[in-house]
């Protein structure tokens, strides 16, 4: 897990302080597998920052496969045609994911936890899975299996992990909950999912820095105004070496194995999280091209910045992005 989003907030934070004109406040938590840090720029508090945190964990408690009362786990431990019911947000991920998934030719797959858990990047001596024990994972795989009603679901065998868009979907709760309470300026940061609120009373842009998946520092800058939520998918985020091999948490639904399609990271901007997130570990798999059709036939109100394997940068969409060497 990587603490460089969390600083990259910070130096935001820092840009944009001079122009608040109310005293920020600023809260920390760790969720999620990360840091999350709440920075209040105007019309906030330091219980609405708590209440932001909190809100974090209960949606967390709902989205996460890997808690055992989770509704992700119910669905997931259901006999086939039994419809659990869900709470609407942890519905209506469901449903953005699968509208993702068809709009990606599939590259969004929330139906990979099997294979997900053959990929243990946290231990200490970890292995690269067999292909049996990867195909035997994929068994559990397929979106179309998942059924919504109304108020439920069905996932017919399927295994769901919502890890690719749970961050995205959590952030935008905690913007409208920051919104309904008064909150006109804001930051959040759940390491890579940028969230800005408002537009800064100075009237300079949000500026949020991108990691560069192949040292410590930075690729560029983005420059944003008003509400954006910015994900980054990099296969420099969580992997292991392996015989000088590097195996990334982003998988290729159709092998379960890391996905190799050229490019080292992307970052995309969009106007709600669930999106960002969705899209950013989508394109990632889909590779350059296919993003680039998928962007310009489905998401013209989002925009990319791809990280090649040779260190160069493309840009879909429209964006402001400085790149670190003209910063
Ligand atoms: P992060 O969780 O590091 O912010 P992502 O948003 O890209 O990164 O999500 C990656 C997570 O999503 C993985 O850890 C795994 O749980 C799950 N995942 C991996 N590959 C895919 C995929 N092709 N489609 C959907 N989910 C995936
Ligand atoms: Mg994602």
């Amino acid at each position: 897990m990587k603490r460089r989003s969390f600083f990259a907030a910070i130096l935001a934070a820092l840009l944009l302080c001079a122009g608040c004109a109310a005293k920020p406040v600023t809260a920390q938590s760790f969720a999620l597998d990360t840091f999350i840090t709440v920075n209040l720029l105007s019309g906030g508090d330091e219980q609405i920052a708590q209440d932001a945190l909190a809100l974090v964990d209960d949606c967390e408690a709902l989205l996460s496969a890997h808690r055992e009362d989770s509704e992700i786990a119910r669905l997931n431990r259901a006999p086939a045609g039994e419809v659990v019911p869900l709470s609407p947000l942890v519905r209506r991920v469901l449903a953005e994911a699968l509208a993702i998934a068809e709009n990606t030719g599939g590259a969004l797959d929330v139906t990979l936890l099997a294979a997900s858990a053959l990929w243990d990047y946290k231990s200490e001596d970890p292995q690269v899975p067999s292909e049996e024990a990867l195909a035997e994972a994929l068994t559990c795989r397929g979106m179309d299996r998942i059924a919504l009603t109304e108020s439920g679901a069905s996932a017919n065998g399927a295994q769901i992990d919502l890890g690719a868009v749970a961050k995205g979907a959590i952030g935008d709760e905690v913007v409208s909950l920051l919104r309904e309470r008064g909150v006109s300026c804001a930051l959040l940061d759940m390491g890579g999912n940028i969230f800005t609120l408002g537009d800064k009373p100075d009237d300079s842009p949000w500026v949020v820095a991108i990691d560069d998946p192949r040292s410590d520092g930075y690729i560029g800058r983005l420059s944003l105004r008003g509400d954006w939520s910015v994900s980054t998918s990099s296969g420099a985020q969580r992997y292991f070496v392996k015989d000088g091999v590097v195996y990334h948490h982003i998988l290729d639904p159709e092998t379960g194995a890391p996905a190799r399609s050229g490019l080292l990271s992307v970052t995309v901007a969009a106007p709600t999280g669930l999106l960002a997130d969705g899209l950013s570990t989508a394109l990632f798999v889909a590779g350059e091209e296919e993003a680039a059709r998928i962007l310009e036939a489905h998401y013209p109100q989002a925009a990319a910045v791809l990280v090649r394997e040779d260190g160069t940068v493309r840009i879909l969409g429209d964006l402001d992005f400085t790149p670190e060497s003209a910063a």
